[in-house]
């Protein structure tokens, strides 16, 4: 297996639909602890599965950012929001998009449905940080990225930082390092 990594934008793998998991087995344990680790590396609080171009309905995350806090750590499957409320507008990046950083609305508290790694069922009511994080997690298993989500004036500001991403993505695809 080629060593897990996070995929910058514009890879393909960030607007693939991902697929639900049906089942949990080893690999996709060790996938998860390649995923943590690679959040933690690159002092991310959420990381989805399609940005290390795996096609699953699969996200990590530690809102704290401190690998010292495993008790904060959360991973869930087939995630999805049931129910909104209030909007919010923050600071916000993406692992895919290092160091870019704009204004994003969100709904402020949100309900989450999704399954634990016991294959049971969660729901739980999260706000502020935490809905932010994982409404940006969700949106990744959906194929859908935050500079989808930024207001007129937020995507002004990021036209040059993502023309950039797309130069380098080019670059890194002709010398090979992207298959
Ligand atoms: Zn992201």
């Amino acid at each position: 297996m080629e060593k897990m990594k996070i995929v910058h934008y514009p890879h393909p793998a960030l607007r693939h639909p991902a697929k639900v998991v049906s089942c949990i087995d080893k690999e996709l344990r060790l996938s998860i602890g390649h995923m943590m680790e690679l959040m933690y590396d690159a002092k991310g609080l959420g990381l989805a599965a399609p940005q290390v171009a795996l096609p699953y309905q699969l996200l990590v995350m530690n809102v704290t950012g401190d690998p010292m806090k495993p008790e904060c750590e959360e991973v869930y499957l087939n995630p999805r929001i049931v129910e909104r409320k209030g909007t919010v507008e923050d600071e916000e990046g993406c692992l895919s998009f290092p160091g870019l950083y704009q204004k994003i609305r969100r709904s402020k508290s949100i309900k989450i449905q999704a399954y634990d790694l016991k294959g049971q069922l969660v729901e739980k009511v999260v706000s502020d940080i935490e809905a932010r994080a994982w409404q940006h997690e969700i949106d990744h298993l959906n194929g859908v990225l935050f500079i989808d989500m930024m207001g007129h004036i937020a995507k002004l500001m990021s036209r040059s930082a993502i023309k950039d991403f797309e130069r380098e993505f080019k670059k890194a695809q002709e010398k090979g390092e992207i298959p």
